[in-house]
């Protein structure tokens, strides 16, 4: 039974602040200027190591990704899904991948400063490899050789359309008007690369390149302004790893009242990157920790034996719970569990449930999945259910205004179902909830509940689980940036990355 004496929360909701994407623009600016610059670099690298006099004093407009050192043998690789190019665009933090400034692009995407310059070109549709060389006045004698050995490399896989084919052109004196095609790429996915090559005899090569995919952890540091989830995406998180993220912490975090303008995540992120440096998974969710008013809520990604994967607080307890937090949205509690003075009979009772004051007509939801086995009215409860959950646990809640859809004796309900309705029928001063919890028949405390209903891990499983929990913390806290990363990428032109490849066939 009974009451509501405090007055209704000032609800304070903040209205969401776009992120403010010219700022991240701005910031990103000299990210991409940063790439252009890398690419100029290992260009004039890759021509020191060419060994080629020269060219050696030419710098190449080309951007990384073409480089391609020596190739190391390695086991016959698995085979990639079906996916373009494009499909690993805008996978860079903030939506922009430097990589894909030269893709899409029709025409040479910098001045030729040189006899040497990169074009890179999209097949069309009912187009082929050889008229799209024709188009570009490539030799007949070339062409039919370029193409012929593009095929024998292919074996029948086709092309898609729109795909990008990169090429490195020289203008040669012999014939001014006709490019020689030094190099023509064709990479559909990241792991995968088919580059036909010319050699110091003018005849050309084909050969099928597997980059090798390695698992790389990284993190991804942010401050809520606006959603948590967009505040995640502008920092570098996939949207899809910021979903986990927020559906893990959102059994034990309420969001409006904890989590406040400009607190700090923090996720940890796996993602799968190829030996010369391609994203070809953005990240899958690893841990993450979210700064609160009085606490830090960390959740942390585990598979025990025989189990299935899921998250975990630090402690061992599975973030799902078994029940609700409590079985309405923005409630208050106005009435613990216990002995008090009861406001209507005037005496010292047992208040055998708890109390959420809420306006009149808030749903109130079945705090687990479990059969109705009372709906109806009950005495100073009012019109009241009671829900059974497993033998031993039951719920109840008193004073409806109305029974949810469908709710009578018998009938199943799931966690989070609408049973009814805020009231005040029965012995209430005012409109509010009575919720009560049974275990084995006797009413307990229901907000004292919440550790007893998630499951936990216990003996090896939960060894196990703390010196992983303890190295995500750690790298929550020192895993490099993906900013930082991107940075550090751009900056270092005398250290590429060592492709580790593997001629198919
Ligand atoms: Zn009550």
């Amino acid at each position: 039974m009974v009451m509501t004496d405090s007055p209704p929360p000032s609800d304070r909701l903040e209205p969401p602040k776009p992120a403010n994407q010219k700022l991240v623009l701005t910031l990103f600016r000299p990210v991409l200027f940063a790439f252009a610059a890398v690419g100029v670099a290992i260009g004039l690298l890759v021509a020191l190591h060419r060994g080629d006099p020269g060219v050696a004093t030419v710098l190449l407009p080309q951007p990384a990704e073409v480089v391609n050192a020596t190739p190391v043998p390695l086991a016959e690789p698995e085979p990639a899904p079906q996916i373009t190019a494009r499909d690993f665009q805008g996978f860079q933090p903030g939506g922009t991948d430097p990589s894909s400034m030269s893709l899409p692009v029709q025409q040479a995407d910098a001045e030729p400063v040189s006899d040497r310059y990169e074009l890179t070109l999209r097949l069309e549709k009912d187009d082929t490899i050889e008229k799209m060389l024709a188009d570009i006045d490539v030799p007949e004698a070339d062409r039919k050789q370029i193409d012929e050995k593009l095929q024998a490399i292919l074996k029948k896989r086709k092309i898609a359309v729109g795909e990008t084919i990169t090429l490195q052109v020289q203008t040669v004196a012999e014939q001014p008007d006709a490019p020689r095609v030094l190099s023509l790429s064709v990479r559909p996915q990241p792991e995968r690369e088919f580059l036909i090559t010319r050699k110091d005899d003018g005849s050309y090569a084909g050969e099928e390149k597997v980059y090798k995919v390695t698992p790389r952890i990284v993190r991804v540091e942010g401050s809520r302004h606006g959603s948590l989830q967009q505040s995640g995406v502008a920092a570098g998180a996939p949207s899809p790893a910021m979903l986990e993220f927020i559906r893990a912490l959102s059994y034990d975090v309420d969001f409006q009242r904890e989590l406040k303008e400009g607190m700090k995540f923090t996720v940890l992120l796996e993602q799968l990157v190829t030996s010369d440096g391609k994203v070809t998974h953005p990240g899958r969710l690893l841990a993450g920790e979210l700064f609160l008013t009085k606490r830090i809520a960390t959740v942390i990604r585990y598979r025990p034996a025989g189990g299935a994967e899921g998250f975990w607080t630090p402690q061992g307890e599975s973030v799902i719970r078994s029940f609700l937090r409590t079985p309405m949205d923005a409630s208050r509690v106005t009435s613990g569990f216990g002995m008090r003075d009861h406001p209507i009979l005037g005496y010292s009772a047992m208040h055998t449930g708890a109390d959420f004051g809420a306006q009149m007509g808030t749903p109130i939801l079945a705090a687990g999945n479990g059969k109705v086995v009372m709906a109806g009215f009950n005495g100073g409860y009012g019109l009241y259910v009671k829900l059974q959950h497993t033998a031993d646990i039951g719920t109840g809640y008193g004073h409806m205004s109305r029974l949810g859809p469908g709710i009578k004796p018998g009938v199943s309900v799931r966690q989070g179902q609408v049973i009814g309705f805020v009231g005040a029928t029965g012995m209430a001063t005012g409109p509010h909830l009575h919720y009560e919890f049974y275990r084995a028949g006797h009413p307990v405390n229901p907000l004292a509940q919440k550790f007893a209903m998630r499951a936990a891990m216990s003996g090896k499983d939960l060894v196990a689980f703390k010196a992983m929990s303890q190295r995500y913390q750690g790298q929550l806290k020192n895993a490099p940036q993906i900013s930082a990363i991107t940075a550090a990428d751009s900056k270092k032109p005398d250290a590429p990355p060592t492709p580790q490849v593997a001629t198919g066939r």
